[in-house]
């Protein structure tokens, strides 16, 4: 089996070591062998980016808008076979894979038309014969590190943008998932752009990401992954000297409130898809089902009638509805907490059971604890796997106070037909981003993500938003002749 390299100023480059890539749905078949980056292979892309900076930040519009729409364009032609990638290593189910995918093609092609639209503002100024402009200007190298969930969405979110605002680009991505990494680098390195324009890392968090981190070489850090490893990066970036600029999306403990009005077959989609598709590995996952009383009864029927309709398989298999977990160590970090929540005295509803299948992989079938109360740590902590809990509530004004009773905020929901409570809600709910009788999960690529509290730290991710972090604002005088 060929390793596939790392990507450093347009060469492919060894590693120190091979990635075995794993398919969750099936141990036994592997992947891919990819490249493990060391902290000179880590130094020697941040060498390339920074020497590729002085070219690409000046490059012309056009230039940038063919790049990301090449690269967009290709992704979505191939987007069949790379959804089948995504899917094999990370075992969301194929039309979850290749939705993926698409809307990786969906964000280049959005910022090559961003890179088309870049302005400024010329103003009078206060004092007499002067003339006021304000340009952004990009930052330098920036430092991109990934988790596994998205393994080509999250990445193609914060490349686009980067390249589109004339940064140059290390890009690491998480331990689990190079594939779908690498297949997306190979594009971008034949779109068309500068060598060490973009460079690729595989490699450890503690290793590749670290350099990143560590580097004056390095102006800005984009991170997604977990709470820890976004505060420890943000206490380094602080600490460094220069200080270099973050943007972190970090856990969620999404609530789904569902009122006493709501259409009751609208609550339970919702549920099930925000709780339990992508196997809950979303940080939008709706893992708070806060439910009034008048209709929690009912809820908790209909919903748990719905899982046992569930089919919980190999990713790649005609009719799964769920995937299996990532890999074992998240495995065991989902049934952990199945008997937290079990020892806390929550009632396991539905599911949590380890399932077998034709081949061997990290099958759990969805759980839904039922009467649990927003203090149990199966409501606090962010398991990131198929587990819900349902929290029972009084009325709304009860249930928005549990919704904001967390450490988090990136996404709440709320399923009703009352006009005054959604609105209500939309104006209360402490959280990046409210949803109405929509899951909590599921976003639109060209609009603001990200959230508040723990979950995010930082200027937005996606839509004309991301130049907020992927720019500097350069404010300009001139004596007007
Ligand atoms: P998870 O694996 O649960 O998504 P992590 O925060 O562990 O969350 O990982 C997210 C990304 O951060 C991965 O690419 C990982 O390799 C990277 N990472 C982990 N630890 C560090 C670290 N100390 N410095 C920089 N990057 C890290």
């Amino acid at each position: 089996m060929s390793v596939f390299k790392n990507i450093i100023g347009g060469q492919q480059a060894d590693g120190q070591s091979v990635y075995r890539n794993i398919n969750p749905s099936n141990t036994n078949d592997t992947v891919g062998e990819y490249a493990q980056g060391s902290k000179a292979d880590a130094l020697a892309a941040i060498g390339a980016a920074k020497a590729a900076f002085a070219g690409w930040s000046q490059s012309g519009v056009q230039q940038r808008h063919e790049a990301l729409k090449k690269i967009g364009d290709e992704i979505i032609a191939r987007k069949d076979e790379l959804g089948r990638l995504l899917s094999r290593e990370e075992g969301k189910t194929l039309p979850e894979g290749v939705g993926e995918v698409v809307r990786a093609g969906q964000i280049f092609q959005f910022f090559a038309g961003e890179a088309l639209r870049l302005a400024g503002e010329k103003l009078p100024s206060v004092r007499a014969g002067l003339d006021v402009e304000i340009t952004r200007e990009p930052l330098g190298v920036v430092g991109l590190i990934t988790p596994w969930n998205f393994p080509i969405a999250i990445p193609a979110w914060k490349i686009a943008p980067a390249l589109c605002y004339g940064n140059t680009v290390v890009f690491k991505p998480a331990e689990f998932v190079p594939g779908s990494a690498w297949a997306l680098s190979d594009i971008i390195s034949r779109a068309g752009l500068p060598d060490g324009v973009f460079n690729l890392v595989m490699g450890r968090g503690s290793t590749v990401g670290a350099a990143f981190i560590e580097s004056k070489d390095v102006a800005a850090i984009s991170f997604t992954g977990s709470v820890n490893t976004g505060r420890s990066i943000a206490a380094q970036c602080i600490a460094a000297q220069p200080m270099k600029k973050i943007q972190l999306e970090m856990g969620g403990k999404n609530p789904l409130v569902v009122l006493n009005d709501a259409d009751l077959k609208t609550a339970v989609e919702c549920a099930v898809n925000g709780a339990f598709f992508s196997t809950g590995q979303r940080c939008t996952a709706s893992s708070r089902l806060i439910v009034t009383k008048g209709i929690y009864k009912e809820f908790v029927a209909a919903l748990t009638e719905r899982l046992k309709g569930l089919v919980v398989d190999d990713a790649l298999k005609d009719g799964t509805h769920i995937g299996p977990v990532v890999d074992q160590s998240q495995l065991d970090q989902d049934t952990d907490y199945i008997e937290v929540g079990r020892k806390e005295g929550a009632k396991l509803a539905f599911g949590g059971e380890l399932l077998r299948r034709s081949n061997p992989g990290f099958y759990l079938s969805p759980a839904l604890f039922t009467e649990c109360s927003n203090e149990m740590r199966i409501s606090r902590e962010e398991i990131f796997g198929p587990v819900a809990s349902v929290i029972p509530a009084d009325n709304y004004e009860d249930a928005l106070r549990l919704a904001n009773d967390t450490e988090f905020g990136l996404s709440a929901g709320i399923c009703t037909t009352s006009l005054k409570y959604s609105s209500h809600f939309k104006r209360h709910a402490e959280a990046g981003m409210v949803m109405v009788n929509v899951p909590t999960a599921g976003v639109d690529y060209h609009v603001p993500f990200g959230g508040r509290k723990a979950s995010s730290y930082g200027p937005r991710e996606q839509g004309a938003y991301a130049k907020e972090f992927h720019t500097t604002v350069k404010t300009a005088y001139t004596l007007a002749q």
